[in-house]
């Protein structure tokens, strides 16, 4: 039975989701993914956030880069370039077979959801994870050089153009996916935790989809954010550089302000030194800072613990 439900995105957010997974009974986490980033690349679907939590939680993953598979090997990406095609987005040889993998699949008719799950369970992985719908959602960022497909902005363009704002392209018509309604109007969940992901672009896909906002507070589970900024700066990616050009405050501040009462709990680092806000979510400290597996199941423990002190379901 799930009791601890996730909202993640891609690298910040598996490696507390790695935590979570290691340290809770099989069978008991949920992680729903943001569906945002994905793209069609080459004829293929591509799902950059459901791929790094499964390759995570698989033990698969490169964690140097952040994302696609360790230990892979470049044969078709070497012959792409010999043709002349696109090789802006990399694809290593493993990675590719799931992307092959999923396309037939939703060629054939099968929901995301379905895909994704079949898939966890190919790679031996316990915990549940759950795309934030399973139909299309694509983030594009307003730039001062126009509107941006996400990969177009994130990979093509590296993040350098200035953001003044995003678009969820077919929110209106997403649902969220079957399971994660459930799971959001059950009562059975212990906590729901917003893990240190870029807020923009990979929380607030999942936080936008129809009724989730107020499902998550209707749910009664406490709702506790771990801050992705530690002393003004992000660990990896965008996430400062997006706060400052939206005018934000480049701090844990400015993302207890982003969240605001939708969350009961943020968790900040030890070390950072900004400046929070008395009103808002509760304000409590830990070590947030994932290198290890051991850092990564630590913060899981301290998070679970914060929840608890807060829950009425627990
Ligand atoms: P993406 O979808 O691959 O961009 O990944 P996420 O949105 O899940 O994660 C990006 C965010 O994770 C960035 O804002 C980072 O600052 C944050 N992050 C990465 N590693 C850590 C960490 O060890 N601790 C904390 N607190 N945040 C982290």
């Amino acid at each position: 039975m799930i009791e601890i439900l996730t909202l993640s995105g891609g690298i910040g957010g598996a490696k507390l989701v790695l935590g979570l997974d290691r340290i809770l009974s099989p069978g008991t986490l949920a992680t729903v993914c943001n569906t945002g980033d994905d793209f069609e690349h080459l004829g293929l679907s591509i799902s950059p956030d459901i791929d790094t939590v499964t390759y995570t939680l698989a033990s698969i993953a490169n964690t140097k880069t952040g994302w696609g598979r360790a230990n892979e090997t470049w044969t078709f990406m070497a012959a792409l370039a010999d043709l002349g095609g696109e090789t802006w987005f990399q694809l290593g040889d493993a990675d590719l077979a799931l992307h092959v993998e999923r396309t037939r699949q939703l060629a054939l008719g099968e929901s995301l959801s379905d895909i994704t799950d079949i898939i966890r369970r190919r790679l031996v992985i316990g915990s549940e994870i759950i795309p934030m719908s399973d139909q299309p959602v694509r983030t594009r960022v307003k730039t001062r050089d126009g509107i941006l497909p996400f990969q177009h902005y994130f990979v093509k363009h590296r993040c350098c153009p200035a953001v003044n704002g995003f678009e969820f392209d077919g929110i209106d018509l997403a649902q969220p996916a079957p399971r994660f309604s459930e799971l959001l109007t059950g009562d059975k969940l212990k906590a729901i935790i917003i893990c240190p992901s870029n807020p923009f672009i990979s929380i607030d896909p999942i936080l936008a989809l129809p009724g989730v906002c107020q499902a998550l507070r209707d749910n009664g589970a406490p709702v506790v954010a771990i801050s992705p900024i530690i002393n003004g700066q992000a660990i990896k990616g965008p996430t400062a550089k997006m706060m400052a050009e939206l005018g934000l405050p480049v701090d844990s501040a400015g993302i207890a302000m982003h969240y605001g009462n939708l969350i009961d709990a943020l968790v900040v680092d030890h070390s950072d030194s900004a400046r929070l806000p008395d009103t808002g979510p509760r304000i409590f400290r830990a070590a947030t800072l994932m290198h290890s597996e051991a850092d990564k199941r630590a913060l899981a423990g301290e998070v679970l613990s914060i929840a608890k002190s807060l829950g009425t379901n627990c």
